[in-house]
């Protein structure tokens, strides 16, 4: 099996959210979503068991989503599909509305207020029909494709990160972590001379 031909079929890049059980907002990034009919409105959605937004949507059965548009930052994407829900709060940083007690990220192409009508269960995921409460084009009509995405915003983000240094200003401490070092919380230190995050300098 060559997967390559899975990303042959062309496809979008969204952002669900979800409220859970303690008042949380979640969420997550998707990019199985389907349009199956228009009259009565519903669209498909896939969702990993393992994921805490598909584990909150099976329970509350109401769903936000936004369309990405072509210039969303890798920050939001990688945010909202490589973190969990169950310990970090994905919707802090972003610039978003609410609506029905759901969030929707500001400037996306499309929002889709869904409701859970008809569950799947696959291997590895759930499969959701879902009857389309309300939706509303946005300002922006360049949708972010899934190729693009990997073609433009996480090949440019690997060089950039590839190519940028953080480096400690008061000991010389050059950041190797995993994590993007934007992403790090603003109380994380200097592991050599315990300084604030706000002393690293950008280095290109
Ligand atoms: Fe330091």
């Amino acid at each position: 099996m060559d997967l390559n031909a899975l990303f042959k079929i062309s496809h979008g890049l969204y952002v669900i959210g979800a409220k859970d059980e303690n008042n949380r907002w979640v969420g997550s990034c998707i990019d199985a979503v389907m349009v199956i009919e228009v009259n009565p409105c519903q669209i498909m959605i896939s969702l990993g068991k393992n994921s805490y937004t598909c584990e909150t949507f099976l329970k509350t059965k109401a769903l936000s989503l936004s369309v990405l548009p072509e210039h969303t930052p890798f920050n939001t994407i990688a945010r909202f599909g490589f973190q969990s829900s169950r310990t970090t709060d994905k919707w802090k940083k972003e610039t978003l509305f609410e609506k029905e007690g759901l969030p929707f990220l500001k400037n996306a192409c499309a929002y889709m207020h869904l409701k859970q009508n008809t569950v799947l269960e696959t291997a590895t995921h759930y499969v959701f029909l879902c009857d389309v409460i309300s939706c509303v084009a946005g300002e922006c009509d360049a949708e972010l494709t899934y190729n693009a995405y990997q073609k433009n915003i996480k090949k440019k983000e690997k060089t950039m990160t590839q190519q940028t240094k953080w480096i400690c200003s008061v000991c010389g401490y050059v950041y190797d972590g995993e994590t993007p070092f934007e992403e790090l919380p603003d109380d994380w230190v200097c592991p050599l001379c315990g300084e604030l995050k706000s002393v690293f300098v950008r280095e290109e």
